[in-house]
């Protein structure tokens, strides 16, 4: 998922960020692509976790409350058919 250089948001002293995701929300990646998603499609899948394998928060991830929980089971799906690492224990 391509980053914009963005400032990195400060945290005020009343817990209120300022400067932080102003305007439109992104939209889900899942939801922009016609809604479709595929275990099978692991690539697509390693967007959502990190490099040591851990599923991405929604607050990371920025995917809508249903296609989070698809992608959580599309992930885990993968990791079973060995498409996807499981979390390392380093
Ligand atoms: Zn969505």
């Amino acid at each position: 998922m391509p980053r914009r250089n963005r400032r990195t948001p400060r945290a005020t002293r009343g817990g209120r960020r300022e400067n932080y995701r102003r305007g439109k929300p992104k939209p889900c990646a899942v939801c922009a692509q016609g809604g479709v998603l595929d275990w099978k499609d692991a690539s697509f899948l390693r967007k959502f976790i990190s490099d040591r394998g851990k599923i991405r928060s929604r607050r990371v991830s920025g995917l809508c409350p249903s296609d989070q929980r698809r992608v959580a089971t599309a992930v885990k799906n993968a990791r079973e058919m060995a498409l996807l690492p499981y979390v390392g224990t380093r």
